[in-house]
């Protein structure tokens, strides 16, 4: 029943598996189960991109796949995932998962997931045709039960299944299919396109965690900006997710949040780390920024003005965002650090060069520069204060009395 592509058709070598997935599937399969890498692997080496991770599918149950490698342990408790490490990798075992007798609820969502099936049933399961290939890398062949392998080559994003019906088990799956387009350059297939709208509010009932792990995960596919406008364009940017109002329709702010946006799409694309606590600093310094103006126009100093509209800000993140405690604290301290780059005078610059967050900070203020809120004048002082020597520093600290 499923379509089998030779190596000939497709140019998948088993060299681009990674050694831990390759170790993997050749010993399961000579325990005599079926083992393919699987998803989002597959379909980014037929695109002939870079793939993140390398996941494993087989019909072993997680027991029998824990009993065949000492390094390994079954985690999840509703889908029973077997992280497996080889070497410094971590690779995820699933077994084959089937959907036949799957208990929904009365939107349709699936509330129980933890039945094992055919491999023809996991594929079934899975979201979009291009992530439901099956590569052995013993044969160098790709089984493909829905058409991924020609809507690669096409170019297309296509729902398995009923699109509606998928969007209604889980709504995840819309913000899915706007993240794998933009990253991939991928065109949505109409009739998975065109119910979205319609069902963006089911994303309401989704746990905020579930969606703040989306929401990074788009922030961070090195084509956020795209992915942003990609929501709008969709009609998933409101009422959704509290961020992702703020990064859509921040007029005012637009320049700076998109100029901080295709900062990070670049350093991803170059591999240079990238933060969290940066990112969603900048996402939110429209809020932040605004207000402390406000106050400081009330004749309040900048600096208390600054941490009243900071933690304004805060309040409606704790009630509206779920935003991790360590990502919220590296925010903080980046915003409360710019109007300390006002005081030049003594021994503050110094003080502020030793500020852990020194660096973040000063980046932070040369996104606001680049915007025109704070002069470039400003940046460029820092710059040549934090590359000079000391007479150079005396100097610049003179100039700048
Ligand atoms: P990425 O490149 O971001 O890792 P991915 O497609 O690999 O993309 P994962 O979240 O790693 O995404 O999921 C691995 C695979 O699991 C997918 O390729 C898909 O087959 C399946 N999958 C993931 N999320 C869903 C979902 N919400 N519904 C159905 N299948 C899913
Ligand atoms: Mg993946």
């Amino acid at each position: 029943k499923p379509k089998v592509f030779p190596f000939t058709q497709h140019g998948v070598r088993r060299e681009s598996i990674s050694p831990a997935a390759l170790k993997i599937t050749s010993r399961l399969q000579e325990a005599g189960f079926a083992a393919f890498v699987v998803g989002g692997a597959v379909r980014d080496l037929l695109l002939g991109q870079h793939p993140k991770d390398f996941d494993v599918a087989t019909n072993a149950t997680p027991e029998q796949v824990h009993h065949l490698f000492r390094r390994s342990r079954i985690i999840g408790r509703r889908f029973r995932i077997v992280h497996v490490m080889v070497g410094a990798e971590t690779i995820e075992v699933t077994t084959f998962r089937g959907g036949d007798d799957t208990v929904t609820d009365s939107e349709g969502r699936i509330l129980n997931d933890n039945v094992f099936g055919s491999q023809e049933e996991d594929a079934r399961r899975r979201d979009f045709t291009v992530n439901a290939l099956f590569y052995n890398p013993s044969d160098e062949t790709i089984v493909d039960y829905h058409h991924g392998v020609r809507d690669v080559h096409a170019r297309k994003l296509a729902m398995i299944g009923n699109p509606v019906q998928r969007y209604r088990e889980d709504p995840v799956r819309m913000l899915r299919a706007v993240r794998l387009a933009a990253k991939l350059e991928l065109r949505i297939d109409e009739p998975t396109r065109k119910p979205i709208a319609e069902l963006a509010s089911l994303l309401q009932n989704v746990p905020a965690a579930r969606l703040f792990d989306e929401m990074l995960k788009m922030l961070f596919s090195g084509q956020a900006y795209q992915c942003v406008r990609m929501l709008r364009q969709e009609g998933l940017h409101q009422g959704i997710f509290p961020l992702l109002d703020v990064i859509a329709e921040e007029s005012a702010g637009a320049d700076f949040i998109r100029l901080a946006l295709e900062n990070t799409d670049r350093r991803i694309r170059e591999d240079k780390p990238v933060s969290v606590g940066f990112l969603l600093a900048t996402l939110l310094w429209g809020q932040v920024q605004r207000e402390w103006t406000r106050r400081m126009d009330f004749g309040d100093k900048p600096i208390p003005a600054l941490f009243d509209a900071m933690a304004a800000a805060e309040r409606i993140q704790d009630d509206q965002l779920a935003i991790p405690r360590r990502f919220a604290t590296t925010m903080r301290e980046i915003w409360a650090l710019q109007p300390r780059f006002d005081n030049r005078d003594g021994s503050r610059p110094y003080r502020l060069l030793e500020q852990p967050r020194f660096r973040a900070g000063y980046d932070f203020l040369a996104l606001r520069a680049a915007v025109g809120e704070v002069p470039q004048a400003l940046v460029d002082w820092w710059t040549a204060f934090q590359e000079g020597d000391e007479a150079q520093r005396q100097a610049l600290i003179a100039a700048a009395r």
